[in-house]
């Protein structure tokens, strides 16, 4: 979609640290991490917010794909935290859906 940012990393406009690529689903490491580990995997639709999910079937592909990252930079056995922020009280800045893949350190809760 024009204008989105993401949008703009999945077609190469601007540069993306990219960790992962499909048809479907794009990953990339957060430009301001929040922890060691911070990767932010995305549908190569554009779907603004989790309330604009129309096919669940892109989660389940995404929560394959974090789990496979998860492994690969070694959190999954220590742990780590899945977030989709939504909307303004949820802290959404980029509107076209993502996940976050936070994990390396200890995380607080609750969140702020
Ligand atoms: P949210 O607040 O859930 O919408 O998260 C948006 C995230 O996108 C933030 O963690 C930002 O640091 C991150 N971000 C913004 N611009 C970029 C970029 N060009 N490349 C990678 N991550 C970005
Ligand atoms: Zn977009």
């Amino acid at each position: 979609m024009e204008g989105c940012l993401f949008c703009k990393i999945i077609n190469k406009e601007i540069p993306g640290d990219i960790v992962y690529e499909d048809d479907d689903i794009l990953a990339f490491n957060d430009i301001d991490p929040k922890a060691p580990v911070h990767v932010l995997i995305i549908p190569k639709q554009h779907i603004p917010t989790f309330n604009d999910i129309d096919d669940p079937a892109i989660i389940g592909k995404i929560t394959r794909i974090i789990q496979k990252i998860a492994k690969e930079k070694n959190i999954d056995k220590g742990g780590y935290r899945v977030v989709a922020n939504c909307n303004k009280n949820g802290g959404q800045a980029v509107y076209h859906l993502h996940y976050h893949l936070l994990g390396g350190r200890e995380l607080g809760w609750p969140p702020g």
